[in-house]
Parts: structure tokens; sequence; C-alpha cells
């Protein structure tokens, strides 16, 4: 033997010392698992953070899984050292505010899951809004008069969220997702393969819809950036501190995306091609109108669950640009 076992030990205790849990977990020493959980609701409590009886369950869940948190309270031996550990780590975590979704490294969206890191918006459920609408309006498959398959276009698309959610329900469909991040384009190719839609989707590093061919798209989507500048630095630090601002900062009036992608939109989509686009509570009015300027018809507004202005979408005219 090339160590003796006190050597082998300290390094051990060393790299426990390392870990961003281990203050957390020394803290823990005697306690039961229900006396841990008590003390997570209080921590997270502390530190502002709302929903904390969800929140705490996901963390233990995550930690000990595959046992769930009523089994791993009725047995201890569900809760050995070494996952309490890990969830002293993730509580570590969580407790700088850092958004559960980066803590877990994924998030539930639609009827799929993703990976998500800080180089991608966390995928929300009010952008779940955006895909129903757009499967209601394109119920199934449709090639059109040239037997080209639908290609669906997701501008700024960050973790793949959208356009995966849709490739994943329409399996005739062929995607495209375009960001101006490289970064987040590796967190999407990456959900492409775990979604198990990577042989339709295509992606794309370049600013929004520029580089694409004029009538290329019989959908267009996206969830762009559409917060005021100023409101930025208000938000829950969850966001403000720990979200890609290139995904959130909307310029100075919250609008500057959609004036991009607005004007461009009537060159890429085909004829009768839908567009529809994330905006935010009060931008229904101003969206709309910049969709009914650039020529886009049949223009409406879709509500989220919450009963608030969500999905601006329309169409581009069958004849005309
Ligand atoms: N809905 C997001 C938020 O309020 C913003 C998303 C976006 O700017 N596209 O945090």
């Amino acid at each position: 033997m090339s160590e003796d076992f006190a050597a082998l030990a300290d390094r051990a205790a060393d790299q426990h010392r390392q870990r961003p849990g281990h203050g957390l977990f020394v803290s823990w020493q005697g306690l039961s698992l229900a006396d841990i959980r008590r003390d997570l609701l209080r921590r997270l409590d502390a530190a502002g953070i709302h929903a904390v009886d969800q929140e705490v369950r996901f963390l233990i869940e995550h930690a000990l899984a595959p046992a769930r948190l009523a089994e791993a309270l009725a047995d201890p031996v569900l809760a050995p050292w070494q996952k309490l550990f890990d969830l002293a780590d993730l509580a570590t975590a969580r407790l700088t505010r850092k958004p559960l979704s980066q803590v877990l490294g994924t998030q539930p969206f639609w009827t799929i899951d993703l990976a998500v890191t800080g180089d991608v918006l966390t995928p929300r459920a009010d952008t779940e809004t955006l895909v129903e609408a757009v499967l209601s309006r394109r119920p199934s498959a449709r090639s059109d008069s040239l037997g080209r398959s639908v290609e669906l276009v997701d501008l700024g698309t960050g973790s793949g969220a959208i356009v995966l959610a849709l490739l994943h329900e329409r399996a005739d469909w062929t995607g495209l997702g375009v960001d101006v991040s490289s970064r987040a384009l590796a967190v999407a190719q990456a959900n492409a393969a775990r979604v198990g839609v990577s042989e339709r989707v295509r992606f794309l590093q370049t600013s929004w819809s520029h580089a694409l061919a004029d009538e290329s798209a019989d959908i267009v989507v996206s969830n762009p950036p559409y917060i005021v500048s100023d409101v930025l630095t208000g938000l829950e630090p969850e966001v403000r501190d720990f979200e890609p601002h290139l995904a959130l900062d909307g310029g100075e009036d919250g609008l500057d995306a959609y004036r991009v992608i607005l004007d461009d939109l009537p060159r890429i989509l085909r004829p009768d091609g839908l567009f529809a686009l994330e905006i935010g509570y009060d931008q229904a009015a101003a969206v709309s109108g910049l969709a009914r300027a650039a020529g886009l018809v049949g223009v409406e507004v879709l509500n989220d669950l919450a009963g608030l202005p969500r999905v601006v979408l329309g169409f581009r005219n069958c004849s005309s640009r």
C-alpha cells in the first residue's frame, strides 16, 4: 500500500471541507431528516425565497432519489450521510438565490424535461401558452403544394424549449433554432438529444433572422428579451443575478427585439405562414401594432393561465409580402 489509512482519511476530509455544502452539512450532525427539513424551510424562508415547502421537497427528493420525501422521513436508511451531503451542496447553492432550475440542472417544460444552465433563460410555464397556441393553429402535419414539410424557426432559442417542445409534439416537422450565444446553443443541442429530436433540428449561431433565406419558414416562434432595461435591476435576484441579461433585456422600452424581428418576418415567412411571439403583460398593444405595421395579418393577442396577455400571433398574407 503506497498510502496509509490516515493519509487517505485526511485527503477525504480535505475534499469534504472544499465542498460548498460543508458548513451546512456539519451543522446538521445528529439531526434527523425531519429536523433537517425544518432547518431548510427556515433558512430558505430567511433568504427571501417563496414557496419554500415545495422547494425543500424538490431539493430533498433530488438528493435522495429515488426515495420520496415521505419514504425517507419514515426510514433513515434512505438518507445516508453521502446523500445528505449532496443535499447540503444543493441547498447551499439555492441559498445564494441561484434559481432552482440551475441548482438541479433541469426544468420541466410542456411535456419535456430540459437541461438548464446560467447560459439560458429557464423555461417558464408562461411560455407554454405560446406552444399551445401554435399547436392549436397547426393541428397536424401539413406539407405545402411543393411537398415540403413544415419548417419551424425559433428566434433566440436559448435552451431550445419552444422548438423542442413543438418538434416533440409534431413528428414530421423540422426546426431551426437560432441564437446569438454559442453557449446557449450548446445547451439547446444537448436538449435536442435529450428530447430525441436531434435529426429534425438544426441550430445556427446568428442574430435574429437576417441570415435566413426568403420564405424559408412556415412558422416562426420567439420568446425574445422584453424587459425594460431599467426594470431589470428591480427583479428577483434569481432572475437579475443568475439569468442571462441577453435573454431578458429588451432595451429602453422593452421592444427592441420585436422591432427587429417583426420588420424581417414578412420576408422569411412563406405565404400563409404563422408567427407567435411571447410578450410582456403590458406589451400587447405595442407589439400588435408593430406586427400590423409590418404588414402581417390576423393579428391577435392570447392570455396566459394567469389571464395576462402573453402571446401575439398572426400570419403572413397568402398573396402579398
Ligand atoms: N418572463 C420573463 C421574466 O419575467 C422574461 C422573459 C423574456 O424577457 N423573454 O422573467
